[in-house]
């Protein structure tokens, strides 16, 4: 093979590869966004769990309050007595402060289950604090780990861009402008192998005659159909060393 075509082999090999790495590049602000969306869902729902456990603390002081007037209430009335003058206004005035009492016992009810609905609910914020506080932290590492591994590829393709510029340096610059005008028109693809007689860049079965001459790996061919400069791989060194002893 000659070192012309060695060379353009291996500047395509590199360019697919700072290609490919720029692709998984591409992909890692939507993953960094995703991640972020995925805390700030879990950050609102636990928000909002706090935000019950504080409504209900509101009620149950409100219902307090409640109960506290209707104290007041019956003191009240009770002050009363000394005016009242007959028994019939005696009888109603205990039936007010009666029934009242009775709103007492039941609001006094209501205050006791609310006591337990908002001991139950500070148990349960308390486990989803818990929970969200590891589960968070896994997905801090992970968006840590996305980092660092954009960084690496970052560095990666520097050094790519740094080999890349010592195998353009071997080649002519026509050839190196031929390989980009390809490289621009085939969206990354310039060099392409032959492998069972098929262009693996547009797939063309190449013609016994040209193919004759691909296998030689002796001088430039392109692919008729898409116009790739082809090669010719051989599965095993002693075929190409058949090969290019012909
Ligand atoms: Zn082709």
């Amino acid at each position: 093979m000659t070192e012309e075509l060695k060379t353009l082999i291996e500047l395509q090999q590199i360019d697919s590869q700072i290609i490919s790495l720029k692709h998984t590049l591409d992909t890692i602000p939507s993953e960094l966004k995703k991640i972020d969306g995925m805390i700030n869902k879990f950050d609102k729902e636990f928000e909002n769990e706090k935000k019950k456990l504080q409504d209900l603390e509101k009620k149950r002081k409100e219902k307090e309050r409640q109960i506290e007037d209707l104290h007041e209430k019956i003191k009240k009335l009770k002050e009363k007595t000394s005016q009242i003058k007959t028994n019939k206004e005696y009888q109603a005035l205990l039936l007010e402060i009666s029934l009242i009492e009775d709103s007492i016992k039941k609001e006094e009810d209501n205050l006791l289950l609310m006591f337990y609905e908002i001991d139950e609910n500070i148990k349960l914020l308390e486990k989803s604090r818990k929970e969200w506080e590891s589960k968070k932290n896994e997905i801090l590492q992970l968006r840590k780990d996305i980092e660092s591994d954009a960084e690496k590829i970052n560095n990666e393709i520097e050094n790519l861009k740094e080999k890349r510029k010592n195998i353009v340096s071997q080649l002519p610059s026509e050839l190196y402008e031929e390989y980009k005008e390809l490289m621009k028109k085939h969206k990354g693809l310039a060099v392409a192998e032959v492998i069972d007689e098929i262009c693996q860049g547009c797939f063309l079965h190449i013609p016994p005659q040209l193919y004759v001459e691909i296998k030689l790996n002796q001088t430039i061919k392109y692919c008729p159909q898409c116009g790739r400069i082809l090669y010719y791989k051989s599965k095993d060194k002693k075929e190409e060393q058949k090969v290019s002893s012909e």
